[in-house]
């Protein structure tokens, strides 16, 4: 529980508990959502955080209140020293979990499970091998997939994350939500968002409302049962009845739940992000490498946090492209 001074508290009262933690700016597919089509300028390898720094930036983090901490990227099983960093992570009193594109979970499997880690987030945008290759720019439907199934069978709870555009995959949505049918899974349709250079509009949305019209024409309304969410959860969960799994929705763009945020996250190369909207960061790899503290700097950037989506308040204000193009590309934050 943290204290009312705590410096991962607010200008909103909010308590910041969860860190989201980048391991890498590169990946093996190129989701075109995520990655502009030439790439991103990468940070120079010396800038990327190391592991000792990683974990010495996540204790200090965990020592003011953090209770969970998620990997992410880019892809943060290419990393090489993946294994370490899960280790020492490990060490800390926190709930571990990671995202993944699941290319290469089938060599990790025992490594995951060593560490403890539970909860793993899978994403896939398509059932279809082409549609598949068509968004990631890689013909690796199968091993994706595959590796998926073989999270579900070695017990791991698996949320499935699907980025739905309009005209390329919303006609999978019930696809989608009858592989919960037999799978124990959570399939979690994230509404498509605008970050630089991801030629996101709004006309490209599938918006919470429309999943939910489409679930309801296929299920029926009397079929489909409205869950419990957990506190600061980002998503609207759902079941259809008889189903093994559930399915959820996050509308960051047409249902924002800014109020219960209690999030921040840490780029690759060692800058903290009060907000995924926000193009501000605060320099914590600096700080850390010149043997200061870097509690300071945390503190300020969270009392930096503005109320809703870095001030973008309305939907207006959030379609503007330009407010975005000073920020990162998705895959340089991690989501
Ligand atoms: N490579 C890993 C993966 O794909 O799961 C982790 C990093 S990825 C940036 C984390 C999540 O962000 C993925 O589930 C991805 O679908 C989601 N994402 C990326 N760009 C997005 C966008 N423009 N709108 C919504 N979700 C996005
Ligand atoms: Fe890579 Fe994940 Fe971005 Fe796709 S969504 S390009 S898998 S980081």
């Amino acid at each position: 529980m943290q204290t009312e001074n705590n410096i991962l508290t607010d200008s909103y009262k909010r308590e910041h508990s969860y860190l989201r933690i980048s391991l890498i700016e590169r990946c093996n597919l190129r989701c075109t959502y995520c990655m502009p089509e030439h790439g991103i300028p990468l940070s120079p390898r010396s800038h990327i955080m190391t592991y000792e720094e990683i974990y010495q930036i996540a204790s200090t983090f965990v020592r003011n209140g953090v209770t969970k901490i998620r990997l992410t990227g880019g892809e943060p099983l290419i990393r090489k020293d993946i294994g370490v960093i899960l280790k020492k992570l490990a060490s800390l009193n926190v709930e571990l979990s990671i995202t993944t594109n699941a290319i290469l979970v089938d060599r990790f499997i025992e490594t995951l499970k060593e560490n403890g880690i539970r909860n793993i987030n899978a994403s896939l945008d398509s059932l279809d091998a082409e549609k598949f290759k068509h968004i990631t720019r890689r013909n690796d439907f199968k091993r994706a997939f595959d590796n998926i199934h073989l999270l579900v069978k070695e017990g791991f709870n698996v949320k499935l994350n699907v980025v739905l555009i309009k005209g390329f995959n919303e006609n999978e949505i019930i696809d989608f939500i009858n592989l919960t049918k037999d799978w124990p899974i959570v399939v979690r349709f994230i509404e498509f968002m605008p970050f630089n250079g991801n030629k996101w509009d709004m006309s490209k949305l599938v918006s919470y409302a429309s999943i939910m019209d489409c679930a309801f024409k296929a299920f029926s309304k009397t079929n489909i049962i409205r869950l419990k969410d957990a506190p600061n959860d980002t998503s609207k969960n759902y079941k259809v009845s008889n189903y093994k799994g559930n399915f959820a929705i996050i509308s960051t763009v047409t249902n924002p739940f800014c109020d219960s945020c209690n999030r921040l996250r840490l780029t690759a190369n060692g800058q903290l992000k009060n907000c995924l909207f926000s193009s501000e960061e605060n320099d914590l790899l600096t700080q850390l490498r010149a043997g200061k503290s870097i509690e300071g700097v945390i503190q300020k950037s969270v009392l930096m946090k503005k109320k809703i989506r870095n001030g973008m308040n309305t939907n207006k204000s959030f379609s503007n492209e330009k407010r975005h193009s000073k920020n990162r590309s998705m895959i340089a934050i991690g989501g």
